[in-house]
């Protein structure tokens, strides 16, 4: 690379995209283009003279930027955010400078120690158990995604089971989750061997608020066990992302402890919220847990990707005099079941340090053997942000969520979260528990039918996702569907914001998730102004 080439063309790469988060408010959020328009747009082969950097970000303006949706734009309400920042964008860019490839301590000592303690840092902003970390008996390693996150825990769980009962159990292995379990562990169990009959995802409803109940798996568990199967894996969510169901930790955990099941935590999206204190509850029981994963690249402020996992190891540190000072030598019975399930030993890879077993090799916790130095956009995160803006930040989010969810409340052409009484308190603010008792005592005696439980609740907000829908005229819930489905249609096809949907049970409902970083108060306003415009618009068709 050379410097001076490198500055020039950078500076205005920089300008180019400093310009376009000026101007993204004036783009469409969802794309607006037709399936293959680009093919029409670009030549069929690549050039064979080098053309100049203003030719090619020419056409980004013209040709690519149309076909981007905007996920950074305020406006921008669908699935879950994925956040970038100026922080995760220049960790970014320096990862991309330095260009390394970090798969073994040798090849880069500093990234790996760098991941090691940037993941420590993290782990104890979520305030995760001693054995979660490099410091306690654990550790944690960054995944490009979630999806990674469970396959690599499903694995390392799978194997820790063959190993004791031998491979022909393969077809015997069972697991668990709810029906609301993200459908990257249905991807794991494929990729895993699992019988897919015995990925169980068990029935949940509005009367758990979507989470799982822990006597139907208790019940379930004892089902298969009867029937000869081998129950190995539990995954649990905090957060779903139909509609941020939070799974009981605590209870779930104390089951799968008890017959030996790996116990893993998703909290890809609602993980981050549990830096705040008053969120932290949420991943109460998280120290029953094998394995935790929290997306840093969704609601973190840290550029895709950015998968944080932990994990616990069983190895005990000794002292090894060969290299000076507390070192970690590891007996290989004693190796944690993630580095025994996905290590690999080939000559080209041997040096010193690997094989005195001294240092931690990340090949040995992921798929691929290569690795980006993505630790240094969470360092930098970490570090130009600080624990109490981060806090401010998902505070603002939430806020603004539960100003969205007062406007869908007032009107009574939709449905929304009116929360039961059990909902309200357990959603007092934080920091004015007196204030929202007296509140919500008045509420209770002035309307009475609020005690009566959550008959209108679509389901509760939790964090920063909003679920609601367009009630049909007449209640007629045959058109309740198609309605919303036209809703969304036509939200979406106005450019001005994008929104996603889930159904449950039964119901296609509308999903609001604020945590784009750029969002405020007026684009919130904004939003509900087109949701209700094209509501009217809709309804006054029929
Ligand atoms: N788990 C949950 C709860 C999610 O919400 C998502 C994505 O939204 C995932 C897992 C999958 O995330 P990834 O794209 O990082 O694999």
């Amino acid at each position: 690379m050379d410097s001076e080439q490198l500055r020039e063309n950078a500076h205005k790469m920089v300008d180019f995209i400093a310009d376009y988060y000026k101007s993204i408010e004036n783009f469409p959020v969802l794309s607006q283009v037709e399936p293959g328009y680009l093919r029409e747009l670009l030549p069929d082969s690549a050039p064979n003279q080098p053309e100049t950097l203003q030719n090619v970000l020419d056409d980004v303006q013209a040709k690519i930027l149309p076909g981007v949706t905007h996920w950074q734009s305020p406006s921008y309400f669908a699935y879950y955010p994925s956040n970038s920042s100026v922080a995760g964008f220049l960790g970014e860019m320096l990862s991309a400078g330095i260009n390394m490839v970090g798969f073994s301590w040798i090849t880069s000592p500093a990234a790996t120690e760098l991941e090691m303690i940037v993941l420590d840092w993290l782990g104890k902003l979520l305030k995760l158990p001693e054995d979660f970390l490099s410091t306690g008996q654990g550790g944690g390693v960054i995944q490009g995604t979630a999806s990674e996150a469970v396959l690599v825990v499903l694995l390392a769980a799978r194997d820790r089971v063959l190993r004791k009962l031998g491979k022909n159990a393969l077809e015997k292995l069972v697991v668990y989750a709810s029906d609301q379990t993200h459908s990257a562990l249905q991807k794991a169990c494929q990729i895993g061997g699992i019988h897919p009959e015995n990925c169980k995802l068990i029935k949940t409803d509005s009367s758990t608020n979507y989470a799982l109940s822990p006597d139907l798996l208790s019940k379930a568990i004892s089902d298969d066990i009867s029937t000869g199967l081998v129950p190995f894996f539990l995954c649990a969510t905090v957060g779903t992302t139909s509609s941020t169901a939070v799974d009981p930790l605590l209870s779930l955990g104390k089951i799968a402890k008890n017959n030996g099941i790996w116990f893993h935590v998703d909290a890809a999206y609602a993980g981050s919220a549990c830096i705040c204190p008053e969120y932290r509850c949420y991943i109460d029981g998280v120290e029953e847990a094998d394995s935790f994963n929290m997306n840093a690249h969704k609601w973190f402020l840290t550029n895709f990707d950015c998968s944080a996992l932990w994990v616990k190891w069983q190895f005990p540190p000794v002292e090894n005099e060969n290299w000076g000072g507390i070192l970690l030598e590891f007996e290989v019975k004693d190796r944690n079941a993630l580095i025994q399930s996905l290590s690999t030993n080939p000559e080209f890879l041997k040096n010193k340090a690997s094989q005195a077993n001294m240092v931690v090799d990340y090949k040995d916790w992921q798929i691929p053997l290569g690795r980006r130095f993505r630790s240094l956009k969470l360092w930098m995160v970490l570090r130009l942000y600080g624990l109490e803006n981060l806090q401010c930040y998902i505070r603002n989010h939430i806020n603004l969520a539960k100003y969205f969810e007062g406007l869908v409340a007032a009107d009574s052409r939709f449905e929304g979260c009116k929360y039961c009484l059990s909902c309200q308190l357990a959603h007092l603010t934080w920091d004015k528990p007196l204030l929202g008792l007296v509140v919500l005592s008045m509420k209770c005696l002035l309307n009475p039918l609020e005690k009566m439980g959550n008959k209108w609740v679509v389901t509760p907000r939790i964090f920063s996702l909003v679920c609601f829908r367009l009630l049909p005229p007449n209640n007629n819930e045959d058109h309740g569907n198609n309605l919303n489905h036209d809703l969304l249609d036509a939200v979406n096809s106005t450019g001005k914001i994008f929104i996603s949907h889930t159904v449950l049970s039964g119901k296609y409902i509308l999903r609001f998730a604020v945590g784009a970083p750029l969002t405020e108060e007026r684009h919130v306003t904004a939003a509900w102004k087109v949701l209700q415009d094209e509501a009217s618009a809709l309804l006054g068709r029929l």
